[in-house]
């Protein structure tokens, strides 16, 4: 990926309207700056400004579940009946998500909407013994799910990229390490993303072999969950085992809490051997006898953190992105009014900058100051380098921050790192 652009080659245009049926704020902001194109309801493109900063999240979480040992794999979306009668997950009945569609050939298949089944079917194929455990799968892959709702933009779309990673441990003291390791680094991904101070790890319902799992939660008024926060700690609840029993098993009062509106970007669940057993996922322990591999998954949507950060961050001029997310670092601004010498100057940053490998969108746009900086602020790049005839008299840019407005003016060769 290239880490320079010219805005005039840029094929997407903003626009000062959102379609008249988008609804939510972080699809509105993000069509009118062409990061994302609307499909239909709960569909969307990704146009090369969305992409790049989808594709920053995305690396995060790689470099945090590579860093917590995972081992990257990319399943089908296309799922087989069969297996997932096993587990009792093919029904309508079971699941209401399935996007299900027939073979040529005669025969149902289904859109993936989770991979437990899948994967844990793969790893029979490579666990056998005692000594291939533990281990650490991931993947992101394309989920297709048919939500009712679709009314959250890039929060809850019927089709969406999941960074989805399963654990596979022999003992329950294994399994256990292995999640408070992927809490850690889930922890570690929405602080380097820039949502740590707006996100709670909850307690939320556990199933069949946990008494909890886990969810991270972002505070914004455009979640569709409530949490409830202790008044002077962090301990969060969700809203379903919001209870007197919950609140005593952790020592708390059910009194000091408050709710909040939030959105889950994350979650961590302990499986036990609900797949491992049904699918006979099975390994031998150093006396050689079978015993059924204990599981968890852990989930990330990385357009819902998108989308929240868009709901968090953005103000009323456009978009705000922390810098490690944003699709550039620097936006190059050249407001020359026809005044030759003062583009030449800008060609020639630009040129450098990209000399250096900095990360810059050049507006080179033969266009007017006001519809360039408002562009700018939609669009919302970190720092804006602004090149004019002023800026040339004195030797100095102008270098304006975007989140905070604050304007300074920088020698080249600070710019530069020289
Ligand atoms: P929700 O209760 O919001 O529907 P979920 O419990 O169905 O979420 P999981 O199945 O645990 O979510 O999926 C893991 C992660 O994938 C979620 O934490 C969220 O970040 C993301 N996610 C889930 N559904 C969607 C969707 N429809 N669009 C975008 N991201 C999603
Ligand atoms: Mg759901």
């Amino acid at each position: 990926m290239s880490n320079t652009l010219r805005q005039s080659e840029l094929f997407t245009k903003t626009r000062k309207e959102a379609p008249s049926d988008e609804v939510s704020k972080n699809a509105q902001l993000l069509i009118r700056a062409g990061y994302i194109h609307k499909e239909m309801a709960g569909v969307y493109s990704w146009l090369p400004l969305g992409l790049r900063t989808l594709n920053n999240i995305i690396r995060i979480i790689r470099e945090e579940m590579d860093a917590a040992g995972g081992q990257e794999v990319k399943l089908t979306g296309l799922q087989d009946p069969t297996l997932w009668k096993e587990t009792d997950r093919w029904s309508d009945e079971n699941v209401d998500v399935w996007f299900k569609t027939q073979l040529q050939s005669g025969g149902e298949l289904g859109l993936g909407f989770t991979h437990e089944e899948p994967i844990t079917r793969l790893m029979k194929d490579h666990v056998s013994s005692y000594k291939d455990l533990p281990r650490l799968l991931y993947q992101f892959q394309t989920k297709f799910r048919n939500e009712v709702r679709a009314k959250s933009g890039v929060m809850r779309t019927r089709e969406f990229t999941m960074k989805d990673l399963y654990s596979f441990a022999r003992t329950t003291e294994e399994h256990d390490a292995l999640y408070a390791r992927m809490s850690e680094a889930y922890t570690t991904i929405f602080n380097r993303v820039g949502l740590g101070k707006y996100t709670y790890k909850t307690f939320a319902s556990g199933g069949v072999f946990a008494k909890y799992s886990h969810e991270f939660q972002t505070l914004t008024a455009a979640g569709e969950d409530t949490i409830y926060i202790h008044t002077d700690s962090n301990l969060a609840i969700n809203e379903e085992v919001f209870t007197d029993e919950v609140c005593a098993d952790l020592g708390v009062q059910k009194a000091d809490f408050k709710p909040h509106t939030a959105s889950e970007v994350g979650n961590i669940f302990s499986l036990g051997i609900r797949f491992s057993s049904a699918l006979n996922l099975q390994f031998k322990d150093e006396e050689g006898k079978g015993t059924p591999v204990i599981m968890g998954s852990y989930g990330i949507g990385p357009a819902r953190l998108l989308g929240v950060m868009v709901e968090t961050l953005a103000d009323e001029k456009g978009l705000v992105w922390p810098e490690e997310i944003a699709p550039f670092q620097y936006h190059l601004i050249v407001l020359d009014n026809g005044n030759e010498e003062v583009r030449a100057d800008a060609d020639r940053l630009f040129h450098e900058m990209k000399g250096k490998d900095m990360s810059v969108l050049y507006d080179d746009r033969h266009a007017r100051a006001g519809e360039k900086f408002a562009d700018a602020d939609l669009i919302g790049i970190p720092k804006r380098i602004i090149v004019s005839e002023k800026t040339l008299a004195s030797g100095e840019y102008e270098v304006v921050t975007r989140a905070t407005g604050t304007s300074l003016f920088v020698h080249e060769q600070e710019l530069l790192g020289n």
